[in-house]
């Protein structure tokens, strides 16, 4: 689907600092935007970026009926921009979007809003790696209503910023024994906004402690391993890479997909399985566990540095040409086209 395009009179763009990578979570000049009322997505359309009438009462606003996905363009060392696994970040939006009781948002309207942003906005899309221009596509209950219920009117909308990667260096990781992110039955495996809303104040307290994120532990007993803050998790025990199994607490990762599907066609051996912290506690002493990695769209793929349980920190071994190191080379050099796309993960935007 073509959006019709209303181009904006006032650009904001800097293309110096685009350039320099300087420019980074700035929105973009354009979003796309569709309405559903009556049973139908209308108004599909690119328009400039500005602020949008919502009436105080929208269902969104107090019931968080909202869904969103994180995906990003990639300016190629050939200049060519390209759109990372669109059908995967399509396909688990429908999964959301049907947890939370939300209309489908039908795959050629959520390409026509992606593809169509980034061509309008393809100067905004910095050169890389690590910068990339991130791409956020979100759905919510727009309906005005006094009362607890889905509603019946949507806006579908996409955004887009340039960005650079939003951890430095190696992760300082806290296993949270306390708090929990998502319960067996509840919403974690759905991008939706209300899991967010719930780990900002186990998040702050971490970082006040000094550590960079959470590493969420299963509901019940707090004792095995889930995923960091909104990444994926793997260790590398005993050089195997060991990732714990997708279920309805842990959010399915596009990253984590990709990562596992490189790692077994690198040779590296991949086990989905539930990982004990005590596990990884003894690992690290007696080093079985080599390697720790956080992965998603925003970060790519991270190391982990120390990890700290119940008030004990544990330091990672320095591993620069581990599973990690090879990994991240892999996954950039098919976002920026200097590998081969052998997968078929990437799809090019023509700039409108
Ligand atoms: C988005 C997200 C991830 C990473 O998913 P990607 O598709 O790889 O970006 C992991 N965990 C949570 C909680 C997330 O929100």
């Amino acid at each position: 689907m073509h959006f019709p395009i209303d181009r904006t009179l006032t650009p904001r763009l800097d293309m110096m600092a685009v350039q320099r990578g300087t420019l980074s979570n700035v929105p973009s000049d354009h979003m796309a935007v569709a309405e559903y009322a009556n049973g139908q997505w209308l108004k599909a359309r690119i328009q400039p970026y500005r602020p949008i009438p919502i009436s105080p009462y929208s269902i969104v606003l107090h019931y968080a009926q909202t869904v969103f996905e994180g995906m990003k363009a990639y300016r190629g060392a050939d200049g060519v921009i390209r759109i990372f696994r669109w059908e995967k970040h399509h396909a688990r939006l429908l999964k959301s979007l049907a947890r939370m009781c939300m209309p489908d948002v039908p795959a050629d309207l959520f390409r026509g809003g992606v593809f169509g942003l980034a061509g309008v906005d393809s100067d905004w899309v910095p050169p890389g790696p690590p910068a990339a221009y991130y791409l956020r596509p979100f759905v919510f209950g727009s309906e005005e209503h006094v009362g607890l219920k889905p509603a019946d009117e949507y806006m579908f909308m996409v955004l887009g910023a340039p960005f650079r990667a939003a951890y430095k260096g190696k992760l300082k990781i806290k296993v949270e024994r306390d708090y929990s992110r998502a319960a067996p039955g509840g919403t974690g495996f759905a991008k939706c906004g209300g899991n967010y809303a719930g780990v900002m104040l186990p998040t702050k307290i971490a970082h006040s402690e000094g550590y960079d994120q959470v590493l969420w532990t299963d509901a019940l007993t707090h004792s095995t391993v889930e995923e960091i803050g909104t990444t994926n998790v793997a260790f590398v025990i005993k050089g195997a890479l060991v990732t714990p199994p997708l279920g309805n607490t842990i959010l399915d990762g596009v990253t984590r997909d990709s990562v596992l599907t490189l790692a077994r066609d690198m040779g590296v051996e991949v086990h989905e399985r539930s990982i004990e912290v005590a596990e990884i506690v003894s690992g690290l002493k007696d080093g079985s566990v080599t390697e720790g990695l956080g992965f998603g769209t925003a970060a790519s793929v991270v190391p982990m540095g120390m990890i700290a349980v119940d008030g004990v920190q544990y330091e990672f071994p320095d591993s620069p040409d581990g599973i990690a190191t090879a990994v991240r080379a892999k996954l950039d050099g098919i976002r920026y086209g200097t590998l081969a796309d052998t997968y078929k993960w990437m799809t090019v935007v023509e700039p409108e």
